[in-house]
């Protein structure tokens, strides 16, 4: 576009120089029409002279001729000596332009002019010598007024010939002055014209348009329509300044688009979360939590796949829990030592690029870019979220879901810590402390399933009541930590006697329950007579030496033989007391009576 303004400037500035040319032209050729009227104007003077002198002479000659006075001769004396030359006149005309045919008819009317003079002095001559007649006859005779005419009529065919001639002249310098004039004229219009052309291309190129352009941009972008692109004016003025600015302006247009959308995702993002939290306080058990862990985390980190692990605290390993959307690395179950994280109790993200060192539940380096979060309580890790990192992905986008993964750990393991807790204090309140075996809570209520269960589908069931024989005096002689040994060393050989087929409870103090569904009363009869002896072999080691042996005395009461499940524990306790009535270290079988008394 500018090599074409430029072609148009360039134009513009010949054709101005050409109009001034023909301008100057135009004035040259004035100046010629007035030289040419002028040098006729002088030549109208110089012939006129010519021919008053001629007249002027003949009248002073005249009057001296009849009057003879001496001031008329006085005064040809002076005209005649006023008169100049011929070729001085000559010269002068000649000096003024006049050509030679035309000077050819000036010398001859001077010369006639001439021979007038000679006839005019023998005419004063005559009448100085008093002869009147003959200077009258010379001067007023036919042949001086013929003469006179001659004169006047060649002056007159000398001004005649000058005339068409300076009238030529005139005409055709007025002509070509009227040419270039003309031409001049034509020149500026056109001139004029293509300077109005450029003047129009100018400001619709470099200003109409690039304005429209501009503002149509300002319009969309005013809409939030950031795809509008501002043109790139590179042009140093104000239309540059002006694409400048809208550039910024839209530049910052965007920056905030994309703080809002930030802002926008990051709202939606802890919402999630928030949701997540509060699921994770609903979460009851460990089966709970690992669903809505399964859940929400692909929708935290979309393109994440990941894993999530629990301690198993017994077999001190990382187990999986669960995993989503396939991740390719990370042994399911794995040894806390084997994650650096676990570790250093802290993120480890061995990035691709960066120098690192793999964990070893990894299958190996593969240039992966993961991440180990652990799951930690007071300091302690109870578990692990392993994540793989897309390849593809911006540093600022990273680091982003990075935070939100630490928030979604630090959400999981306070969840976890919290279950754990929760667990804990359940056992804490099912569980005897020192013996570990379920306490006496524990029994109420599976006592009751079960005897409910019985009732229902008529299973038989057995309830087998241990007390262990002067037990206080294990406290008396040897104090209350060996008392505590005994108890602990009685409740493990309880819990171990039946081999997962009943369940053992410390009702309180030295006295047990065994609970044995699905047993009948003969079976649970041979069961309690091998604890009996297993009691009776057990040694109790306390402070380097053993102590006495331990007897205890059983009541053992089953349905369907004495009753109502519900009141079997009734029943064996009477058939306990007769136990230790009949002299310890032995077992009661409950008798119909005893049942029917409890019932
Ligand atoms: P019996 O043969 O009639 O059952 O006599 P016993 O001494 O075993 O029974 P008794 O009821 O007279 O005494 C029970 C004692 O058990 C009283 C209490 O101090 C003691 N004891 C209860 N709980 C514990 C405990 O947890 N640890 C210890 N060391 N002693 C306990
Ligand atoms: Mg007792
Ligand atoms: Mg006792």
């Amino acid at each position: 576009m500018s090599t074409i303004t430029n072609w148009a400037y360039g134009a513009t500035v010949i054709l101005t120089l050409a109009s001034g040319a023909t301008m100057l032209m135009a004035s040259g050729a004035e100046e010629r029409e007035r030289a040419a009227v002028a040098q006729r104007t002088v030549f109208d003077q110089l012939t006129a002279t010519l021919e008053e002198d001629v007249y002027r002479l003949t009248e002073q000659a005249r009057g001296y001729a009849i009057t003879r006075d001496p001031s008329h001769l006085i005064a040809y004396r002076r005209e005649l000596q006023d008169e100049r030359s011929v070729e001085q006149r000559v010269s002068h005309l000649k000096d003024a332009g006049a050509n030679e045919t035309e000077l050819a008819a000036l010398r001859q009317a001077l010369h006639w002019a001439d021979a007038l003079t000679d006839e005019q002095q023998a005419a004063i001559d005559a009448a100085s010598k008093g002869n009147d007649a003959t200077a009258r006859t010379i001067l007023f005779g036919d042949e001086y007024g013929r003469e006179l005419d001659r004169v006047a009529a060649q002056v007159g065919k000398f001004q005649y010939m000058l005339d068409q001639r300076t009238s030529h002249a005139v005409e055709r310098a007025t002509d070509s002055a009227r040419q270039w004039r003309s031409m001049s004229e034509v020149m500026l219009g056109i001139t004029a014209l293509l300077f109005l052309c450029v003047l129009y291309f100018v400001l619709k190129q470099r200003i109409l348009r690039p304005v429209v352009r501009l503002s149509d941009v300002v319009t969309r972008l005013a809409a939030q329509d950031f795809a509008a692109v501002p043109p790139d004016f590179s042009q140093v003025d104000e239309i540059g300044d002006m694409a400048q600015a809208i550039r910024i302006f839209r530049e910052n247009g965007l920056e905030r688009q994309r703080l809002e959308h930030e802002r926008d995702a990051d709202r939606t993002m802890r919402d999630l979360l928030s949701r997540l939290t509060q699921r994770l306080q609903g979460c009851a058990t460990a089966g709970d939590l690992v669903d809505v862990v399964r859940r929400f985390a692909p929708e935290i980190a979309p393109d994440y796949p990941g894993r999530l692990y629990i301690l198993d605290q017994r077999r001190n390993a990382m187990v999986q829990a669960c995993e989503w959307l396939s991740p390719a690395q990370s042994q399911v179950e794995f040894a806390p030592l084997a994650c650096w994280a676990l570790r250093r109790t802290q993120t480890h993200r061995p990035n691709g690029e960066m120098i690192d060192i793999p964990c070893d539940h990894l299958a190996g380096a593969t240039g992966l870019s993961t991440i180990c979060i652990p799951l930690a309580a007071q300091g302690e890790n109870i578990g692990l979220l392993y994540y793989e990192e897309p390849a593809v992905s911006t540093d600022e986008r990273r680091e982003r879901t990075g935070k939100y993964l630490e928030m979604l750990a630090e959400n999981i393991g306070l969840a976890l810590a919290n279950l754990r807790l929760r667990d804990a204090l359940r056992d804490m309140a099912m569980a005897d402390a020192l013996t570990g075996l379920p306490n006496r809570r524990q029994f109420d209520i599976l006592y009751q399933t079960l005897a409910t269960q019985s009732r229902v589908e008529g299973l038989p069931l057995a309830c087998l009541m241990v007390d262990i024989d002067h037990f206080k005096r294990f406290n008396d002689s040897h104090g209350h930590d060996a008392g505590d040994a005994v108890l602990r060393a009685v409740g493990s050989a309880l819990g171990d006697s039946l081999r997962d087929a009943g369940h053992a409870f410390r009702l309180g103090g030295e006295e047990f329950v065994l609970l044995m569904p699905g047993f009948t009363l003969d079976q649970a009869l041979e069961r309690a007579n091998q604890i009996r002896h297993h009691l009776q072999n057990l040694r109790v080691e306390h402070r380097g030496g053993e102590l006495e042996p331990v007897t205890a005395s059983f009541g053992l009461a089953a349905f369907p033989d004495h009753g109502a499940p519900e009141k079997l524990l009734q029943t064996a306790d009477a058939a306990l007391l007769r136990a230790k009535a009949e002299g310890r270290d032995r077992i009661m079988v409950a008798t119909r009576r005893e049942s029917s008394a409890v019932a």
